[in-house]
């Protein structure tokens, strides 16, 4: 560390180009107290500690719009994985225990990140249990939204579409999005006691929990949207049923936004690991729900992309059966590499700039991450370089998470991330991390609307 009259030294990232824009001239990107202060052709800044990141592309750092850090992981671990996989903030899907007040969750996960790598930003949980102004609690202390489940198997927290209007008309008022987990969680229950998924096949539970429920949790959910007029953001949406319901809605004028998972884009239910391993919810889908989420995600009706991450261990992931099993998919570490792949890959099929915006511009933009999302001036260097003509193969090996497994093993994959830049700090480098902790939480300053319908 160099410093001059006692302030740090700028440090010049030269020679990279922009992986949405790699034809273009090579640049010098010059950082200083963690922020971008300036851009510039390379070779032309005269003051700073120049790292060399010739040949390389760079992307803004991920932001990974979805992950659990609970089951066999924590906050800290969790924080720390992430940045291996170039998601330098992830936004926690935060479950507030019982006697805890939203603020007290939030302050709770502050703490519990202390060690962690990435940045970090709070979606809440919300159920009947909480009282509606724990939902502008939520906002006061920098939550981006809050969650409502209208499926879950405590039913506690399943929340009916009454209920959802509440949350959602709460949720205006205090300048929140709202989160919906959608699918119509009392018809899955009936149809489970009256036999179906009780094979526990993937195929079987993909017909349980069909792409037709998912679509009708959507829709209803947009209604209620419209109705209270407040937004509205489906998460790990699935299928083209739902897709289609999404479009339908903002095509009736309802403020929604949609995030699919690295595994309804790469994965098929054909391809679901063994027994526990595949279990997720919504379940993998059929091949032509895959190719409609991939068209979607090129023509820009998939807003955002969030890992869904879910660090079970073996214990809780059978590979001989699905009784047993707890959903939830890893992905953290993976789905960065699987995107670059699908843009600059050999059978390359997403446009590099919905990449950059499926990553990050688009949930900064969402969840109000102010500084986050996009490689320019004034925002934070949260930098992902990336070498283009390297070639790697995914494995659990490689990962920093708690599953042991990944359902893209052996997968081989064009580009790879060499350095990962955390608000200018090179935090890994060829895989190894170079420093630990200092991950901040990002509140969030929501309200601009969408921009366009599509
Ligand atoms: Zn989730």
């Amino acid at each position: 560390m160099f410093s001059v009259c006692g302030r740090r030294m700028p440090d010049v990232l030269r020679g990279a180009r922009l992986f949405t824009d790699p034809t273009a001239g090579a640049l010098d990107i010059t950082v200083s107290d963690g922020v971008i202060v300036d851009i510039a052709a390379a070779g032309s800044a005269t003051t700073g500690n120049v790292i060399d990141l010739d040949g390389l592309e760079l992307m803004p750092g991920c932001i990974d719009s979805h992950v659990h850090p609970i089951h066999d992981e924590t906050f800290a671990t969790v924080a720390q994985a992430a940045v291996h996989g170039g998601v330098t903030t992830i936004a926690n899907q935060l479950y507030p225990n019982a006697d805890e007040s939203t603020p007290d969750a939030i302050a709770r996960m502050i703490r519990e990140s202390e060690g962690g790598t990435a940045d970090f930003a709070a979606h809440v949980r919300w159920d009947r249990a909480r009282s509606t102004s724990d939902i502008a609690a939520a906002a006061a202390a920098g939550a981006v939204s809050i969650k409502v489940f209208l499926a879950h198997p405590d039913k506690s927290i399943q929340s009916s579409l009454g209920e959802l209007a509440t949350a959602l008309s709460q949720a205006k008022a205090a300048g929140l999005l709202t989160l919906v987990h959608a699918e119509l969680g009392d018809v899955v229950d009936e149809l489970f006691a009256a036999g179906f998924g009780s094979q526990g096949s993937a195929s079987e539970i993909n017909q349980w929990r069909s792409p037709a429920i998912e679509a009708a949790a959507v829709n209803a959910a947009a209604v209620v949207s419209r109705a209270v007029e407040s937004p509205l953001y489906i998460v790990h949406t699935s299928c083209e049923a739902s897709m289609r319901a999404g479009t339908a809605a903002r095509e009736n004028g309802t403020e929604l936004y949609v995030e699919t998972c690295p595994h309804y884009l790469f994965l098929d239910v054909d391809q679901a690991p063994p027994g526990g391993q595949g279990f997720v919810l919504p379940p993998l889908r059929p091949r032509q729900d895959r190719d409609f989420m991939r068209s979607a995600a090129v023509a820009g009706s998939v807003d955002t992309l969030g890992s869904d991450h879910c660090g079970h261990g073996p214990r809780s992931k059978p590979v001989d059966s699905i009784a047993g099993a707890k959903a939830g998919l890893p992905g953290l570490e993976a789905m960065v590499p699987l995107i670059i792949d699908a843009a600059i890959g050999p059978d390359a099929w997403l446009p590099r700039h919905r990449a950059v915006e499926m990553l990050s511009s688009s949930a900064a933009r969402i969840f109000g991450l102010d500084g986050k999302g996009s490689i320019g001036v004034g925002y934070d260097a949260d930098i992902i370089a990336i070498d283009p003509m390297a070639t790697q193969s995914l494995s659990s090996g490689l990962f920093h998470d708690a599953a042991g497994y990944t359902p893209y093993e052996g997968r081989s994959l064009s580009g790879q991330i060499e350095q990962v830049f955390r608000r200018g700090e090179l935090v890994v480098s060829e895989g190894n991390a170079q420093s630990i902790g200092g991950g901040r939480f990002i509140r969030g300053s929501r309200r601009s609307s969408r921009s366009g319908v599509n």
